[in-house]
């Protein structure tokens, strides 16, 4: 079957997950079924799909008129076979019990067309073993979803032993048409990508504290302040559900041995009944303080542990051709919210170091969560994980912009699509996010210059005509402001110095990507502008909340609000430009600038950008980022460094070391 001929699709289950599929599908126009066991419950999922698109209605996210029409889309229905008998796509997602999903499925498999295809929102269930209940294993594959599903944009689509290439090729383009991002996990293993990370982390966290390696505290700072992630390891298990995480990893015990062997401080829990946010108690108690989580106990033996387990997970999965590196990474960023994904963490860290972290761990303690896997020890060699299936990183071809590297430690990003003025499409956005991934992998560069090609425009905004195609429907333009603001948000997050090099027209989005930058330059005819007033839109794309920072609110209101043009004289005087040039200087101009810049000493900019981003909003976090990062260059060469050059009278060269 091709997405095309999808019409109808029928979700099994209408609780927690159902409702929320079946809500994404009816919002991208399918007709849906929406099935349970009886009217109570069917309609219990039907009027919270109604509350749900409401509220995002409400929030201006869609329109009243397609809330109504996606509500009118779906049909509430008990009988089993009226629900599937017609349709073109079912999703299951009844509750987790191996028996009670092969008894739905072989029912369906009867009732349904022969072409129809079949998809399980399981979390940690075999897709093969469920698959067994149809007479058409081909046309089954896992579709997992993340809860919620109309806010989280990852869905795993996940081949069982027998599906075939066509239902994965129709699974994910259907996850697609549903606005997500679809990985595909080429083998039925258990915890499949995000769980067969987060799940073993979650609990080698817990083994530390039990062996008494570290206290709770000093894992979650390590994991919250020091690895970068969103929440501490028992913050993060707390608001899973304690229980939740348990059952993957009990499953995961069962099906591959003591490698996965619970921790017994999450069995206690768990017979306790503290499963934590939900309950009120879980490791932190949350009818006192919560989780509040230490920044300065971080830890470099907790931190190498738990990089260790989780390169391992990631050689497995990549070493057994489960998901390349690029897709691992993909699926934990979305999936757990990561800022960067595992494989670039661990690959960055050190994989030999990592190596012989877990070996040692493995010597000392004999547990078999430390046995590296045969793929771990091929990677060390190696030096990188390599992409195995995904695509190689240095060798992408880029339409919508080039990479260059003019020397000095200067990695140029050039956005070149000098005909349409360098206007920003949906392929441009991503492939500036590849061409960050590139250069922050690539230790030679030190810092960013973005520029745009030609000199009419360094960019006159978004590319309407090919955004109009994703974004024209409410849902989508959330999604591809988010996905601009998150992109564009990169080069204030990156630890390297970025400059914005302007000639001509910066406006709109463009002028939204040039905030993002931390220094700017611009050529005597430069123009700015927030014209999206004139539009009837708003800045979309971070323009509400970053110009403000820099020129201050009054001038961001009359900016934005005026839709007034303005030149690079006036734009330095609100502070905005830091350098106006005449043309005929720009280009020596822009790149002297840059190669400053990427000549300062890097982990002191690492920590100094971080402090002064994150102190923005909270001067306590700032100054806590401050003091850690002062603690940390003391002791480095790059100080050292420095403080010969500076009493020899000569230029530094810092190594970041
Ligand atoms: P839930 O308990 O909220 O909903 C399950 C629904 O299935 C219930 O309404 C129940 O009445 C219904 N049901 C039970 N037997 C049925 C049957 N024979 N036919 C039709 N419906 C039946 O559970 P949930 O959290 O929505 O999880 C559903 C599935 O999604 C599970 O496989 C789970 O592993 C998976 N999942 C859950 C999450 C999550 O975070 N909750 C995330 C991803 C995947």
């Amino acid at each position: 079957m091709e997405l095309d001929e999808v019409n109808t699709i029928t979700v099994l289950g209408a609780g927690n997950m159902g409702h929320g599929i079946a809500e994404v599908a009816a919002m991208a126009g399918y007709d849906v079924n929406l099935r349970d066991i009886n009217d109570e419950l069917v309609q219990d999922g039907y009027e919270k799909i109604e509350w749900s698109l409401n509220k995002l209605a409400e929030k201006e996210a869609i329109t009243q008129e397609d809330a109504d029409a996606a509500f009118d889309r779906i049909t509430p229905i008990v009988d089993l076979e009226e629900a599937v008998e017609s349709t073109d796509f079912v999703v299951e997602a009844i509750v987790e019990r191996m028996d009670i999903k092969k008894d739905v499925w072989g029912d369906v498999d009867e009732y349904a067309p022969e072409d129809a295809v079949f998809a399980t929102n399981t979390s940690s269930l075999s897709i093969s073993e469920i698959a067994t209940a149809t007479d058409r294993e081909d046309q089954f594959c896992g579709m997992h979803f993340f809860n919620p599903p109309v806010r989280m944009d990852l869905v795993e689509v996940i081949s069982g032993a027998n599906t075939s290439e066509e239902t994965m090729d129709l699974t994910a383009d259907l996850a697609e048409a549903m606005g997500k991002t679809p990985v595909r996990v080429r083998k039925d293993v258990p915890g499949f990508i995000v769980n067969r990370i987060l799940v073993p982390l979650m609990n080698e966290a817990a083994w530390l504290v039990h062996d008494g390696t570290a206290t709770m505290e000093e894992v979650d700072s390590t994991t919250k302040f020091d690895l970068g992630l969103p929440m501490g390891s028992f913050e993060l298990a707390d608001y899973v559900g304690i229980d939740v995480g348990y059952h993957v990893l009990d499953y995961m015990h069962e099906a591959l041995g003591d490698r996965y062997e619970p921790c017994p401080l999450m069995v206690e829990k768990v017979e306790a009944e503290e499963f934590g946010q939900k309950s009120g108690k879980g490791f932190y108690d949350y009818e006192g303080d919560g989780a509040d989580v230490p920044m300065d106990e971080t830890d470099d033996e907790v931190k190498e542990r738990l990089l260790a387990v989780l390169a391992n997970e990631v050689s497995y999965l990549i070493g057994d051709d489960v998901a390349s590196a690029s897709e691992i990474d993909t699926a934990v960023k979305l999936g757990g919210r990561w800022p960067k994904g595992p494989a670039k963490i661990t690959d960055e860290y050190g994989l030999d170091k990592l190596y012989s972290a877990l070996t040692s761990a493995y010597e000392e303690t004999e547990h078999p969560r430390y046995e590296p896997f045969d793929a771990f020890e091929s990677f060390v060699d190696e030096g990188f994980y390599g992409d195995a299936g995904g695509e190689e990183e240095g060798t992408v071809d880029f339409d919508t912009l080039e990479l260059h590297y003019p020397g000095d430690k200067v990695g140029h990003i050039e956005l070149s699509r000098p005909q349409q003025m360098n206007s920003i499409s949906l392929e441009l956005i991503e492939e500036l996010d590849a061409a960050l991934d590139i250069l922050e992998d690539d230790d030679e560069v030190r810092g960013i210059l973005l520029s745009g090609a030609g000199d009419k425009a360094f960019s006159a905004g978004a590319d309407f005509m090919s955004i109009a195609g994703g974004g024209a429907d409410p849902l989508g333009a959330v999604e591809l402001s988010k996905f601009g603001q998150e992109t564009f948000g990169r080069l204030q997050d990156t630890e390297m110095p970025v400059v914005a090099a302007i000639d001509g027209y910066c406006l709109g989005g463009g002028m939204e990507l040039a905030t993002c930058a931390d220094m700017r330059i611009a050529t005597t005819r430069s123009n700015f502008g927030q014209p999206e007033f004139k539009l009837g839109l708003l800045p979309g794309w971070g323009g509400t909340q970053r110009l403000q920072r820099i020129v201050g609110m009054g001038r961001a209101k009359e900016i934005i609000f005026t839709c007034d043009h303005f030149d690079a004289e006036t734009m330095a005087d609100f502070g905005f430009v830091n350098e106006v040039v005449e043309p005929g200087d720009f280009e020596d101009a822009a790149h002297e600038l840059a190669a400053k810049l990427a000549g300062g000493p890097p982990i002191a900019m690492r920590y100094t950008k971080r402090a002064m981003e994150q102190g923005w909003d909270d001067t306590d976090a700032g100054l806590e980022i401050e003091s850690m990062g002062f603690g940390h260059v003391v002791g480095t060469d790059d100080v050292h460094e420095g403080i010969n050059a500076f009493f020899g009278d000569d230029d530094p060269e810092f190594e970041g070391k």
